[in-house]
């Protein structure tokens, strides 16, 4: 083999994206990563035979990188996504409402299910959807929308706490995870435009069916070595150096010999980056640190039987934020497994797992009734501390594009300048970016035709 060399740093989504890229345009890759398996922040592990998500994750119709990712690595079959968008919001007291999307083009496709949205009195809904076409109007991609806060402007809207808690924050948490007040009005809006207010199919919501290793980790890992990526797995990246002369870089690890490259795509997490990147590839590394961080909690419940007929569903007036049954994805033969997941979940992050346990069963019995007299079996708490940077304005100032000063050195990662909030479709976008931007460095991009 004769293509240029290329490391990629971190095998998180992000990596595995710039992985397959450059091998696919016939670079020799070989791919870092610290942990025994890859995937990073999209994982499961296994628990007394139970298989238990870091996280429930979700994606939409719109992720179109992130669903090509699924297909080149052979693992559509384990996800489904909704024919229509449809999720049903349940109260305390077990009301449910189903917001659905209509076959009108966006907006109107959201038209008919906002006027009949029970959680919002009628006089409401109108001005609800007033505010969302205004939403709708705005250039994300103006920096002046990245200095005021999404709360801000729907309360300049007429959207109020009420409103908030209803709705908005019901989109927010889940795509941004951060409410409405603290959320960048800009990547609200890129977020609202793309997933709900641009195409009418956007918004229909993938689904992993099975744990999170099984659809993405491990068929990720399959697909790599097909395409003839090098893996180190079980190995830290400590350093990045540039070669004196341009003669390209030395990935140095905590063992072995350093890794020579002619190209290096950093796909770490943003502090991770900052203390592994050369000097001087960007300006103010410290940057990466200010971009900060949000955290997750999801609380596993295994109920001894059913005590939802949902899938899937949001909570309103309830520290229940969404609600995913995991029984078959996980492989419980008996009983119901409930997973919970919060976002923007700074203050479940101090509280003990007894705490938390105390607070979502009485909270899950008060949505599901027939909770109240199953038995629960098994409570696990799962906490991602840095799940995604911290989506509040001046974000978008602080997230670094794919090109650094040196050239053959790309950034990769989803807090990096993809316009999208923290999600897995950024990720794989930034990590195909990135993988553009070293493999032009070394003169191969045009050569193997890679599209931008
Ligand atoms: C609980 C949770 C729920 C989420 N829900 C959703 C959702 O529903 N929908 C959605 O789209 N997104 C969701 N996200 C966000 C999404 O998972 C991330 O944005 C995305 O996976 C990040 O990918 P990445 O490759 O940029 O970073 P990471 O996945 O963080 O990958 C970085 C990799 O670098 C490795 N690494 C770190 N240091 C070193 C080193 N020194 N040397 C070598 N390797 C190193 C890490 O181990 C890791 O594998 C969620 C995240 C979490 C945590």
């Amino acid at each position: 083999m004769s293509g240029p060399r290329v490391t990629v740093v971190g095998g998180g989504l992000a990596g595995i994206s710039a992985a397959l890229q450059c091998a696919d345009a016939g670079a020799r890759v070989t791919l870092v990563e610290v942990r025994p398996r890859l995937g990073g922040a999209v994982y499961s592990f296994e628990r007394d035979g139970l298989l238990v998500d870091n996280g429930q994750h979700v994606f939409m119709r719109c992720c179109s990188a992130y669903r090509a990712l699924l297909e080149r690595i052979g693992a559509t079959g384990s996800t489904t996504l909704q024919p229509r968008l449809e999720v049903p919001v349940i109260e305390p007291g077990g009301r449910v409402t189903t917001i659905r999307r209509g076959r009108l083009p966006a907006p109107l496709h959201l038209a008919a299910t906002l006027a009949r949205y029970r959680p919002l009195l009628p006089l409401k809904r109108a001005g609800a959807a007033r505010a969302a076409l205004a939403l709708g109007r705005l250039d994300a991609a103006d920096p002046a929308l990245d200095l005021v806060t999404f709360g801000d402007w729907l309360a300049r809207h007429g959207q109020g706490p009420t409103e908030a808690a209803a709705l908005w924050d019901l989109i927010a948490l889940a795509i941004l995870n951060v409410r409405a007040a603290e959320a960048s009005l800009g990547v609200a809006a890129f977020a609202f435009q793309t997933a709900l207010l641009g195409d009418n199919t956007a918004g229909d919501i993938g689904f992993h069916e099975r744990a999170l290793s099984e659809v993405v980790g491990e068929p990720a890992e399959r697909a790599l070595r097909a395409a003839g990526v090098a893996l180190r797995l079980s190995w830290r990246a400590e350093a990045v150096r540039a070669v004196a002369g341009g003669g390209g870089f030395v990935v140095a690890g905590e063992r072995g010999d350093p890794l020579a490259a002619d190209a290096v795509v950093m796909a770490l997490p943003p502090t991770r980056a900052a203390a592994v990147l050369p000097a001087g590839a960007i300006a103010n590394p410290e940057r990466l640190m200010a971009l900060g961080s949000s955290p997750i909690v999801n609380v596993h419940v295994i109920y001894e039987r059913p005590v939802t007929d949902l899938a899937f569903v949001g909570g309103l007036g309830t520290p229940v934020q969404y609600v995913f049954d995991r029984t078959r994805a996980a492989g419980v033969e008996a009983g119901q497994y409930l997973a919970v997941s919060v976002s923007g979940a700074d203050a479940e992050m101090a509280m003990t797992p007894e705490a938390l346990r105390v607070r979502y069963e009485s909270a899950l019995a008060e949505l599901f009734p027939r909770a109240l007299a199953t038995r629960v079996e098994r409570f696990l708490v799962t906490r991602e501390h840095a799940a995604t940077f911290r989506a509040t304005p001046g974000s978008a100032a602080l997230r670094p594009g794919p090109r650094t000063a040196l050239a053959g050195l790309a950034l990769a990662g989803a807090w990096t300048a993809t316009g999208w909030p923290a999600t897995m479709e950024g990720a794989v976008r930034s990590g195909q970016a990135a993988a553009r931007e070293a493999l032009s460095a070394v003169g191969s991009a045009e050569a193997v035709g890679v599209a931008a």
